[in-house]
């Protein structure tokens, strides 16, 4: 069993001095058996009682364990939905801790369960799919579409890794393309300090960086898919721990998620969430390739390497090979800065028409 340290290894507010508030709720991750870990939880400081939040699906793969490891009463999460997370929260009021075990979904009802009740959350994902593992923020549907707001960290992750490897290839993939997205993300955040004095954060930043460092050079190294679990893993809880001291998604969020939520927003839930972000990656890294001066110089974060990195993961490199239609991407490109006109990328610093929106997607290589 392994134990990263979080709590006591991260900088304080006051020792960064970048004006984030620096949340350190994230206390530990433990990568190892849940018949090792869950059986401490108690020892761990997590007081019962407890509730366990699963899918169908998550039931089958963890979630029967860790409830006769806990000997405690489970919930079903059934819908993406905040009207699902407030039914499932006002049902668990009294419990004292919290744990989610499964994917995306799972992981942000039982976060947003346990923020409404004030109870500890912990998180065991069953997928390496995206990197709201360790994050604050919870991603689900309400009436008019996906939205994003600002909840807590957990303070404990157990990472199973025999679990996580009977996770479907399309879900891995998907925490690959949460990954490289970052390439794009914290150039748009740099736009933002420099064209508008956004503040911006050295830890998080290295905290991506280092992200960014451990999946490229794990791709570059052709790791098969046992080995190159725990590299995805660490950069996907990196990229969280970013998020939680900033209490923000901006480090790990730019144009390209941009991109992604409005496909959320004219297709539901058709694709896994990494996937849409890869897409926007590729078309955010040909538009800063064409317009930003301070775009990576380094061939390794360059559009070439990018689409080089997703042919060896298996991530779509043309709206052929996962059927987009081009007219959604061109209104993708021209619209999407109109979701969040608040977050500065490079959309909002050029908005682009919809000739400059024909280029990109040519530029890309998607087309
Ligand atoms: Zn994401
Ligand atoms: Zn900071």
């Amino acid at each position: 069993m392994e134990k990263l340290e979080f709590r006591h290894t991260l900088k304080s507010r006051e020792e960064c001095g970048c004006g984030y508030p620096h949340d350190r709720s994230l206390e530990a991750v433990f990568i190892g058996s849940l018949e090792e870990v869950v059986p401490r939880f108690n020892d761990l400081g997590l007081e019962a009682p407890y509730a366990i939040f699963y899918d169908e699906i998550t039931y089958r793969v963890a979630g029967r364990r860790v409830e006769e490891l806990l000997g405690a009463k489970g919930f079903l999460v059934t819908a993406p939905t905040f009207r699902n997370a407030e039914e499932l929260a006002a049902k668990v009021r009294g419990v004292e801790s919290i744990v989610g075990v499964g994917g995306g979904t799972v992981i942000d009802v039982a976060k947003y369960a346990a923020y409404k009740v004030g109870a500890s959350f912990v998180s065991i994902p069953t997928a390496p799919s995206h990197d709201g593992i360790v994050s604050p923020i919870v991603s689900l549907f309400e009436e008019y579409g996906r939205k994003s707001i600002l909840m807590r960290s957990p303070r404990l992750a157990v990472i199973d890794l025999e679990v996580i490897k009977s996770a479907p290839r399309k879900l891995v993939i998907s925490g690959y393309g949460d990954v490289l997205a970052k390439i794009v993300s914290i150039k748009d955040w740099q736009l933002g300090r420099e064209d508008v004095g956004e503040a911006y954060c050295p830890t998080a930043e290295r905290l991506v960086l280092e992200s960014l460092e451990i999946l490229t050079g794990s791709i570059a190294r052709s790791e098969g898919p046992e080995e190159s679990l725990t590299p995805l893993i660490r950069a996907l809880i990196n990229c969280g721990v970013a998020m939680m001291i900033t209490g923000s998604s901006r480090p790990a969020s730019g144009s390209e998620h941009l991109i992604s939520h409005y496909l959320d927003m004219k297709l539901g839930r058709k694709y896994p969430h990494g996937v849409q972000c890869a897409i926007g990656t590729l078309l955010m890294a040909a538009y800063h390739e064409m317009r930003n001066p301070n775009w990576w110089t380094e061939e390794r974060y360059r559009l070439k390497m990018i689409r080089e990195y997703f042919r060896r993961v298996g991530l779509p490199l043309s709206l052929d090979d996962i059927g987009l239609p081009r007219s959604l991407i061109i209104n993708a490109i021209i619209e999407a800065w109109r979701i969040r006109p608040d977050r500065y990328t490079i959309l909002h610093k050029y908005r682009p028409r919809t000739e400059d929106a024909k280029l990109i997607l040519k530029e890309s290589g998607l087309e």
